[in-house]
């Protein structure tokens, strides 16, 4: 399976380019890598040797989930393996099912979708507040159709912090073999989950995209990004795509101006909650279709919630950019780095290292906080003051 494991596909989170064989919505279609990855694995399949449970793996926004739908698709089209082709055609019954959101083969987990933090035991196994389908349930049942039964969990690392009970449902649930079911779990950080689970799911590697394939992309949307986005996204559509939502052009002077003390960082945290996001709205580039876990849509954002995803998303900004001076202050190659246009003046370079720790321990830890439903007003106001320099360091730093 080493073929599986090599770091050499990249895929899309909302687009690609057409790829004229296949009839299924722009926003579902894969570039090349990816494309080549999935197919790889239809192959696998066609010659029944598809392991029966695989981990999408590879950094956040490089269009894992997307791949793994088309892939699913792909296995329950009632075209696919015509003509040596498994691509799903896109317009037979089972893939309207699919991209109407119907299919009674196809089960998707996504928490985020959901409007959960993470994800829930009574969505893996029935309690008795459970009120949807579960995934016990679903692998109960026989196929509707006679075809493959699949599984998409998305962000699968969104089980640990204190839910090992989640991991361990899925994991009982895993060791039992089922013929005709195929899980696809989903995760940028496949270290949060159990060795034990972990060992049960053989990796499927996705890199992030070249500036080739990134700029494909681009050109395929339609999108007008600033070039600075997809410098700072590192090849991640779907981070691009979360930077211009959550307002990083706005952000990134806050961030620098209290790392350098220009700012106060009470105010520049308050500035941070209050700038005026007028796409945050938007979906995060996802595609209609495919089933969710039976639980309604999301729910409209809160204040709080709004506020929350503000702070967090101010704060994996601000992770990125003291990242990068870690980076660069241990001499990485500078041009591999990509906040370092930010003017910090008042950062001591030739500090020692626990400076930048101090600051890279604050916001994990405010992160993790938000996680844990702390006020994001406050988690983010407790990570600005530790970001701020120290009275002594700040004159003439
Ligand atoms: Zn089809």
């Amino acid at each position: 399976m080493s073929t599986l494991e090599k770091a050499s596909g990249s895929a899309l989170d909302a687009a690609a380019r057409p790829t004229p064989s296949a009839r299924l919505p722009l926003e579902w279609q894969l570039l090349g890598p990816a494309r080549a990855r999935v197919e790889e694995l239809w192959r696998l399949q066609a010659s029944g040797c598809l392991p029966p449970a695989l981990l999408f793996v590879g950094p956040r926004g490089v269009g894992k989930f997307m791949a793994a739908r088309v892939f699913a698709m792909g296995l329950v089209c009632e075209q696919s393996g015509a003509a040596s082709s498994f691509f799903p055609c896109g317009s037979c019954g089972a893939c309207k099912r699919v991209l109407s959101d119907q299919h009674p083969d196809l089960f998707v987990l996504d928490a985020a979708a959901d409007g959960e933090q993470n994800i829930k035991l009574e969505r893996i196994v029935a309690r008795g507040d459970t009120t949807g389908p579960t995934v016990e349930e679903f692998l109960s049942l026989r196929s509707a159709e006679g075809r493959f039964k699949v599984l998409l969990l998305r962000e699968i690392e969104r089980s640990d912090h204190g839910q090992l009970e989640v991991q361990n449902a899925l994991l009982k649930l895993l060791e039992e073999p089922r013929p005709g079911v195929l899980w696809v779990l989903e995760s940028s950080a496949p270290q949060r989950l159990l060795d034990t689970v972990r060992s049960r799911l053989v990796p499927v590697v996705f890199a992030r995209l070249s500036n080739a394939d990134f700029g494909a992309w681009m050109a395929a949307q339609g999108l007008d990004l600033d070039p600075n986005l997809a410098r700072w996204a590192r090849g991640s559509p779907g981070r691009a795509m979360e930077l211009q939502q959550c307002g990083a052009k706005l952000l990134r002077p806050l961030i620098a101006g209290t790392l350098d003390g220009s700012l106060d960082a009470l105010q520049a945290a308050r500035a941070v909650l209050a700038i005026d996001l007028a796409a945050e709205s938007t979906a995060r580039g996802e595609p209609k279709g495919t089933r969710r876990s039976g639980k309604a849509k999301a729910k409209p954002a809160s204040e709080l919630s709004l506020a929350r995803q503000r702070a967090r998303a101010a704060l994996e900004l601000a992770l990125e950019v003291v990242s990068d001076l870690v980076r660069g202050h241990a001499g990485v190659d500078q041009a591999t780095l990509v906040h370092m246009d930010l003017e910090l003046a008042a950062v001591p370079w030739r500090a020692d290292s626990a400076w930048y720790q101090t600051r890279l321990d604050a916001l994990l830890r405010a992160a993790s906080q938000l996680e844990h439903n702390v006020d994001p007003t406050l988690a983010l106001e407790c990570a600005w003051l530790a970001l701020a320099p120290e009275q002594a360091s700040r004159v003439g730093a």
